[in-house]
């Protein structure tokens, strides 16, 4: 697809907006790669890998004396790929768990409100369709609200729920969901976490204890700690990232609602910043509504 074509899209897509960037330019100049660098930044590619990608076009620019406005699509596709690459090594497309380890626990954080229920939900959907027995732990015990949603899913889904009253010890609904789990063997456990972000060194503290005291009934679990973000919050979403990575070892992302906005560029931000893949995307509130990651549908759809 020509750049030219783009323009006639929605001027709010990243195509859109890169055409409107570079129009009546032939060549990549100065004043192109300014407009790029505003592009990138208001699509919530995040500042520092913008610069990353600016740098790397200044180089072929520099390389090959002469870069066509017509090619900056192409090669643009081709340097985000490449820095998906860097923390993307597979192209998966089925939603996966490592079968070698019973059950496969999943510690699920991030704040309120991104879409950390629906996630589990939707993960439970797609690993009981599998056939794998699937278990959910609500280790949100701060809010009554978050016991209740994830039992509202449980029931949907139809798969069993390991909860306690408001306020009980998370690491204790940790504890007693890996029991159950390893008792009833089952294949897959996800347990919510509540995400208090106004209180880091308590973050750190509860996640940590729950993490020491899952270990105590399955050694070596959690074996993926996924940090859920909401995709169409931009900047919160780099500094929900900071915080957590920071508070704990976060393993794989799912970035949430990029069905509503034209501002996927947060995943290319954010899996570059903090090197941590993205392993889900959220594309609606529907039990169906959660894709595995792709890099290469991803750039395609990003460019469409
Ligand atoms: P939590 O507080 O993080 O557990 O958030 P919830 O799972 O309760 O989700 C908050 C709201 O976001 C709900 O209305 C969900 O239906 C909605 N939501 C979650 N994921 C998506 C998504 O991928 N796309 C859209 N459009 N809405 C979503």
């Amino acid at each position: 697809e020509t750049l030219d074509k783009g323009l006639e899209k929605s001027k709010t897509s990243f195509l859109g907006k890169l055409s409107k960037a570079v129009a009546g330019k032939s060549k990549v100049d100065d004043d192109v790669l300014d407009n790029l660098e505003e592009v990138l930044v208001t699509s919530d590619v995040g500042v520092n890998t913008t610069l990353k990608i600016i740098e790397r076009i200044e180089e072929r620019v520099a390389r090959d004396k002469y870069l066509g406005t017509e090619e900056l699509n192409l090669i643009l596709r081709e340097e985000i790929a490449g820095l998906l690459s860097e923390t993307h090594h597979g192209e998966e497309t089925e939603f996966q768990i490592d079968t070698t380890h019973k059950p496969y626990v999943v510690m699920v954080v991030g704040v309120n409100g991104v879409g950390k229920t629906t996630t589990i939900g939707k993960l439970a959907y797609q690993f009981k369709k599998q056939g794998l027995k699937v278990m959910l732990g609500a280790a949100d015990t701060f809010r009554a609200a978050a016991i209740d949603q994830l039992q509202v899913w449980a029931d949907r889904v139809d798969v069993p729920i390991i909860k306690q009253k408001m306020g009980s010890d998370p690491a204790s609904v940790a504890y007693d969901t890996l029991s159950s789990a390893v008792s009833q063997e089952v294949d897959v456990v996800l347990i919510d976490t509540a995400g208090r972000l106004h209180n880091k060194v308590n973050l750190m503290n509860e996640l940590g204890k729950v993490k020491r005291v899952m270990q105590k009934v399955v050694p070596g679990a959690p074996h993926d700690v996924l940090l859920v973000l909401d995709g169409s919050t931009g900047q919160n979403a780099f500094e929900q990232a900071r915080q957590f990575t920071k508070a704990t070892e976060v393993s794989s992302l799912a970035v949430t609602k990029l069905d509503g906005t034209a501002k996927g560029g947060v995943v290319i931000g954010i899996s570059d910043q903090f090197q941590i893949p993205v392993k889900y995307i959220g594309v609606g509130e529907g039990l169906e509504d959660l894709q595995v990651f792709n890099k290469y549908e991803f750039v395609d759809s990003f460019f469409n």
